[in-house]
């Protein structure tokens, strides 16, 4: 088959463009044929390489997949069924596993990164529990663009700050991928949400998800302006992924009660926090790493009905996935980059 590869950690060229071996799924595996696979900044880390993790070359990143089942291993899979794949990968047996908690399974790895690998390729193989299937009416690119970065905004938003209706939430980075996602899953669930970007097009399109004000955060900062629109009071929630460059000004937008949700460290892994502002004013902090396979399950019925909508920034033809790890690289995107395979 073709894929793209990496057999060294660096820059966007160290992709390749090649000949693969076809994947040989195992027992209980079906194999896909990849029709579009969605970026996430999990490729980027993975083609960067982080210290202490080996990722075994050549490599095939690749989280979020759309495609048709071609061979199963597994019985009651029906061949030619269209499907996207669940991105988390764990074992199904231990007690996080069956306590429906299986992104916190020892073993829990994402597709196409670390020891799977993962959908920029015609074709890939996962375990038949990750099969999730599409109805006609979604295409392919919406599909791909859909799995990592709903599960994860659902998770934080639903699971870890237990959002409820009429609570106010700060979204960063509303360009990206979570941040799209997120203020779709917190408006779709009655919250009152403001979300930050660093262009007025940006800004714009975040109003059109559902943001009810926006903040430029070059030119504005953004614990003032949470202050200003709340009234002083700060928000219930923040989704933050920004890391070190966003941290204290995130902690300070908080209420009385806030709960801070972090999924991500773009811009750097070291956050100073006040410890009297923290008990003093009953603030939680969570740390969330996608979700699970049944809230998954459960935020597609909305992607079904139309209720959530992936944006889709730009696709790309698969032998041009450099090109496409670039735009990600320079955060020039507004939503999902999607490789489209032939
Ligand atoms: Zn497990």
């Amino acid at each position: 088959m073709k894929a793209v590869r990496f057999h060294q950690h660096g820059g966007p060229d160290v992709l390749r463009y090649e000949d693969a071996p076809d994947p040989d799924p195992g027992p209980g595996e079906v194999l896909v044929k990849v029709r579009a696979c969605a970026l996430n900044h999990l490729d980027l880390w993975a083609r960067r390489g982080l210290p202490g993790l080996k990722t075994p070359m050549p490599h095939v990143s690749g989280s979020d997949v759309a495609g048709e089942v071609v061979s199963s291993n597994a019985t009651e899979v029906g061949i030619g069924r269209r499907v996207m794949l669940q991105p988390g990968v764990s074992c199904g047996r231990c007690e996080a596993c069956l306590s429906g908690k299986d992104n916190e399974c020892a073993s829990y790895e994402v597709l196409g990164y670390l020891h799977h690998d993962g959908g920029c390729a015609e074709y890939v193989k996962v375990p038949v529990q990750n099969l999730l299937s599409i109805p006609d009416a979604i295409d392919f690119v919406t599909a791909a663009a859909f799995p990592l970065t709903f599960l994860t905004a659902w998770h934080m938003l639903m699971t870890c700050a237990r959002l409820k209706r009429g609570e106010q939430v700060l979204v960063l980075a509303a360009g990206s991928g979570v941040g799209q996602a997120a203020i779709q899953v917190a408006a779709l669930h009655g919250a009152r949400v403001f979300a930050t970007a660093g262009s007025d097009d940006k800004l714009e399109r975040a109003r059109s998800l559902g943001a009810v004000e926006v903040i430029h955060h070059h030119r504005q900062d953004i614990a003032q302006e949470i202050k200003r629109l709340t009234n002083r009071r700060g928000v219930d929630v923040v989704i933050e992924h920004v890391g070190e460059a966003t941290w204290a000004k995130s902690v300070r937008s908080l209420a009385r009660g806030g709960r801070l949700v972090t999924c991500g460290a773009t811009t750097g892994a070291h956050g100073a926090i006040n410890l009297n502002a923290l008990f003093g004013k009953r603030l939680t902090i969570h740390g969330s790493y996608m979700g699970t396979k049944s809230e998954l399950i459960r935020a597609a019925r909305y992607l079904f009905a139309g209720q959530l909508k992936p944006v889709i920034d730009r696709t790309f033809p698969l032998h041009e996935a450099a090109d496409a790890h670039r735009r990600l690289e320079e955060s020039e995107q507004f939503g999902k980059i999607v490789l489209e395979v032939s």
